[in-house]
């Protein structure tokens, strides 16, 4: 196989190289995993409960090696420390949750009350978790860790775009051996993901919509599941009653956060047309201020943009809107810094319309379009334009406000008051609409019970019907 370069975001260099499996041996790989399942699922959910506390035990271990490899992998270090306490987060949570969410249930039909039944859980056998470079710790696990307690054995392919974490990763798994039988994950490109969907019996895929679209047609040939998390345009609605302060805060936040490399990062701005200039001027006021995370990693708030090519995306979208007659009012462009990382400040963008990229592609990159609105019907109309439907957000006078307005935004979970709230809440389950995805919840308790297919085992505690009852003489006339 060939030898994969990764470029350091910070720096430009291609400073790390790794070789994907070859076929041959991802295939043993998954039949490995696939013949280890049967033990793992025949495990007490207890036991695998413990098996994952020993395994949190070497990550913790592990903390500095994990962080300091997703730091350079990332060009930030806050963020790394939150991606690795949020993932321990995670396993404890599901490690509560699981119990009693895989307990079987019993019932009773009603139209034969002598006839009862058991729904049997059964997990699927090899899950394949698909994930992307934005946070790459966190979304290689997110879904490996509830269908690793649902009893499924799992092998991960991160992407390749900032891999270096794998290495620490996978000596934390290999550590806990019962762990490791069920567990793997596996450096890669889209190869190896296309390979992997061949030899899975579920996927977990998180990226964009063009990939996206790609691995469900996959999972359509090899007639497995797919659930699919994808990009985002989200709008937030900004009404007249709105705190500006509160208002300019969230928007800021909500939008520039890991440089605004977050599927649930705010993308579209729709201010009330009375409040609109303060708004726009508080907002460029703040977004001025705030510092980019160079020279030093450990000081300033904007990190380096990840993934290169993002960055030609996010300049061609703010050209395209200047071309069309949109105003940058501050940031803007990509700066290169520390030989070829590349930076780009809060960008606030007025004087945009639905004709521009800016306001119909996802950014993923610090970039304020805002645009301005009469009426709430109208707000609603822009907010629901465009094929992503991921998540929105709606800051009001009142949450009252603010959630009539939410009930008819078309997106899967709606902030009020707040913006990216996805980002925190586990526990709400959500569906992405339009193009933002497909599938069950990956919050919420069906994040654990969309690893399993539902048998029935239907019982006859009475006398079995037999086939003279159905003679037409029977008929009632
Ligand atoms: P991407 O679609 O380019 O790649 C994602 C993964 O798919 C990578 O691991 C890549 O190697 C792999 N891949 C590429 N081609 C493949 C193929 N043909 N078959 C199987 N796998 C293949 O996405 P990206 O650029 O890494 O990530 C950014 C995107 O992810 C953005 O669109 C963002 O919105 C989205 N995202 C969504 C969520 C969510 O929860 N909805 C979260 C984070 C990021």
């Amino acid at each position: 196989m060939e030898t994969i370069q990764v470029r350091n975001p910070r720096s430009g260099e291609f400073d790390y190289a790794f070789t994907p499996p070859a076929p041959e041996a991802l295939q043993r790989r998954a039949a490995e995993l696939r013949a280890a399942q049967r033990d793992w699922a025949a495990r007490p959910v207890e036991s695998r409960v413990a098996v994952l506390q020993r395994w949190k035990d070497e990550l913790l271990a592990r903390r500095g090696a994990l962080v300091t490899a997703l730091s350079i992998d990332t060009g930030r270090h806050l963020l790394a420390q939150a991606e690795f306490g949020g993932s321990v987060a995670a396993i404890d949570r599901w490690c509560a949750q699981a119990p009693p969410l895989v307990q079987e249930h019993e019932g009773r039909s009603q139209a034969q009350p002598s006839i009862t039944f058991r729904s049997q859980l059964v997990p699927y056998p090899l899950v394949g978790v698909i994930s992307p470079w934005n946070f790459p710790l966190t979304l290689s696990l997110i879904d490996a860790i509830p269908a690793l307690l649902a009893g499924c054995a799992v092998l991960v392919k991160p992407s390749e775009v900032a891999p270096r974490f794998v290495e620490p990763l996978r000596e934390s798994i290999e550590a806990v051996p019962e762990l490791a039988a069920a567990f793997d994950v596996v450096m890669g490109d889209g190869r190896t993901g296309s390979a992997l969907i061949g030899l899975v019996d579920a996927v977990c895929f998180t990226g964009s919509v063009k990939t996206g679209r790609a691995v469900g047609r996959a999972a359509a040939e090899h007639f497995i599941p797919a659930f699919l998390e994808l990009g985002g345009k989200d709008p937030v609605i900004v009404t007249e009653t709105a705190d500006l302060e509160l208002a300019t805060d969230v928007v800021l936040r909500a939008s520039v956060l890991a440089t605004g490399q977050a599927c649930q990062s705010l993308e579209r701005v729709y201010v009330q047309e009375s409040i609109y200039d303060r708004f726009v001027a508080r907002l460029v006021e703040k977004a001025s201020a705030v510092p980019i995370n160079y020279p030093d990693m450990h000081a300033g708030i904007v990190g380096p943009l990840i993934f290169d090519r993002q960055a030609d995306i996010i300049a061609g979208q703010i050209d395209d809107a200047l071309r069309h007659g949109a105003r940058v009012l501050c940031g803007g462009r990509v700066e290169i810094h520390g030989g070829g990382g590349r930076w780009i400040r809060p960008t606030v963008v007025v004087d945009v319309n639905h004709s521009m990229q800016l306001m119909t592609d996802e950014t993923f990159g610090p970039v304020m379009p805002v645009m301005k609105f009469r009426s709430v019907d109208e707000a609603v109309e822009l907010a629901n334009f465009g094929i992503y439907g991921l998540s929105a957000a709606v800051i009001a006078g009142t949450l009252e406000e603010a959630e009539a307005i939410a009930r008819r935004i078309d997106a899967g979970a709606v902030s009020l008051n707040d913006g990216s709230l996805t980002g925190v809440m586990h526990e709400a389950e959500k569906n992405s609409f339009k193009c933002s995805g497909l599938g069950g919840s990956r919050m919420g308790a069906a994040g654990l019970t969309r690893f399993f297919r539902r048998k029935a085992l239907i019982r006859q505690t009475g006398r079995p019907a037999t086939i003279g009852m159905f003679d037409e003489s029977n008929a009632g006339r």
